[in-house]
């Protein structure tokens, strides 16, 4: 027997499956096992990673890992500093990709972002049945049914980490002749060439700045403005600026444009783009050599929409509960990039992280949580001393990564009946909906101005109160005035 499958888990019935070996998928199943949660894990790649195998495509990623920093690296703090690795609760797990890093940057290649993903997968010994393809979904009753290359899994919950990777072109005439980002492979193929591109985002800028030292003229636009304060507080401003710069400076030869791309039409030797400015008055043509469609990426979600799943962003992104199950297809959930689809409170300034790894790493860990509950597998929900309770809470809110990284998206949640209990890090939308009367979130925002501050949500007979506490230049809580502070809101 061993002979005709040698893979784990073999098709059958599991609690839970899930899809996909990228760090949503392999940070999900780490957390699942930890609770001792009944699970498959599947994936059409063959090693760890996922996404990373591949992208960014000029090599470095856009999110931090900084090797040395006032929090030693095996500790839970160490996490604000490090925003690439998976999490975990044993040491020996924790920061697996700051040994990878050469230090030339302190964000790391795509390399060695897929080592210290390839490094965690074996060392907490996370199983996954690779080469095998989920192709279609279907609902029997309670259970969901995965057709695969390799058979039938049932389970009472699929958990999707299928990323955001499939080429998305938007609806321009014409713009289906253009290269999607995922399909430029060598920027010296772009030599001494005029470049349009579409897209004013991470993958336009990303393009854009490796063209610049190749292309003889590179043309970005799209109807919407970039955001300068949103850039501002955005990963993209460390490693992919310097087209707009250019531009902004005057530069020659480089434009980053407001403009709706009316048509592209293929001519002779190249392309011609027909474009109306939004922020401007008229219309521009320009005759280029190259047109790329940087303009974004969707889920591959194959036959769930016809499931009814619900989507959001053109029926890019699954539309999700607080806890990333399907506003419409219960039993559906999501991991990894796709949580993005739970946008959460989003009422203030710079917000959650969910389309990245420093903050879905979280999001999984929620999720396993609540699907183990769901299960009916107790998780531990400790009891606090009274005199615990505000010390507890400043320590959480100086020094929590989910709260510092899922900013008013996730919080240190603690309800109040017949004692003080630790539930955990929950959804602060979720928090908000609750019904249990007494209860206390805890988490970190930010305001329109880019100012953080702690703030505790209080819950008391069901009736919701929220109380900003002022902001502090360094972040620090553990002092005389917040103690006081939050002992008078609690009392
Ligand atoms: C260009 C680009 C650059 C990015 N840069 C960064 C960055 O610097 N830092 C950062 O944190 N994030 C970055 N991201 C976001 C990035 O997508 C995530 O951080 C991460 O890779 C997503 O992980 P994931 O597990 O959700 O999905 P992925 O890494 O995309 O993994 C998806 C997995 O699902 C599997 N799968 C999909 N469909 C099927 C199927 N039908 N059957 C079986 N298996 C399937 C795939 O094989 C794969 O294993 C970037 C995204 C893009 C597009």
């Amino acid at each position: 027997m061993a002979a005709v499958d040698e893979q784990p888990f073999s098709p059958g019935t599991y609690d839970v499956v899930v899809v996909g070996s990228g760090p949503g998928g392999l940070q999900t199943s780490y957390c699942l096992a930890r609770l001792g949660v009944d699970h498959a894990v599947l994936s059409r790649d063959d090693v760890p990673g996922g996404m990373f195998q591949r992208f960014p495509l000029f090599q470095r990623l856009i999110t931090w890992t900084k090797p040395d920093a006032p929090a030693d690296r095996k500790t839970r703090e160490y996490e604000w500093y490090d925003h690439n690795s998976l999490v975990a609760d044993e040491p020996e797990l924790r920061a697996l990709v700051p040994p990878e890093m050469n230090r030339e940057y302190d964000l790391p290649s795509r390399e060695e972002m897929l080592r210290g993903l390839a490094a965690f997968a074996k060392r907490a010994r996370i199983n996954v049945r690779y080469g095998c393809t989920w192709e279609a979904t279907r609902r029997e009753r309670e259970e969901i049914v995965l057709q695969t290359s390799d058979g039938e899994y049932r389970c009472r919950a699929a958990v999707f980490a299928i990323g955001i990777t499939e080429p998305w072109i938007a609806p321009v005439p014409g713009l289906d002749r253009a290269t999607h980002y995922v399909d430029v492979k060598d920027v010296g193929a772009y030599e001494n060439r005029r470049v349009f591109i579409v897209g004013k985002r991470n993958s336009g800028f990303e393009v854009a700045q490796a063209l610049l030292p190749w292309a003889r003229q590179i043309i970005l636009a799209s109807p919407s403005p970039v955001q300068t304060k949103t850039l501002a507080l955005s990963p993209l401003r460390v490693r992919y600026l310097h087209p707009y710069d250019e531009y902004a400076r005057g530069g020659p030869g480089t434009y980053v444009l407001d403009a709706a791309i009316d048509r592209v039409e293929r001519g002779a030797d190249g392309y011609r783009v027909v474009v109306a400015g939004t922020t401007w008055e008229g219309e521009l043509t320009f005759e280029v050599d190259d047109v790329i469609a940087a303009t974004g990426f969707q889920a591959p979600l194959q036959d769930l929409p016809d499931l009814g799943v619900a989507t959001v962003s053109d029926g890019r992104v699954p539309a999700l509960t607080p806890f990333w199950e399907s506003l419409t297809v219960p039993g559906i959930f999501f991991a990894g990039n796709a949580t993005q689809g739970a946008r959460g409170l989003g009422k203030r300034g710079l917000g959650a992280s969910s389309s990245a790894v420093n903050g879905f790493r979280y999001n999984a860990c929620v999720l396993a949580s609540h699907l183990a509950e769901r299960l009916g597998k107790p998780v531990s929900r400790p009891r606090l001393a009274g005199s615990e309770l505000v010390p507890y809470l400043l320590h959480e809110l100086s020094h929590a990564p989910e709260l510092w990284i899922q900013k008013g998206y996730l919080a240190r949640v603690l309800a109040f009946a017949g004692g003080i209990y630790d539930q955990g890090i929950a959804p602060v939308t979720h928090f908000l909906d609750g019904t249990v009367p007494d209860a206390l979130a805890a988490t970190i925002e930010v305001d329109e101005g880019g100012t953080i501050f702690p703030i505790l949500y209080l819950r008391r007979s069901g009736e919701v109160h929220e109380h900003p506490l002022p902001p502090h230049p360094l972040h620090v809580y553990e002092n005389e005035s917040y103690r006081q502070e939050v002992e008078a809101i609690l009392r």
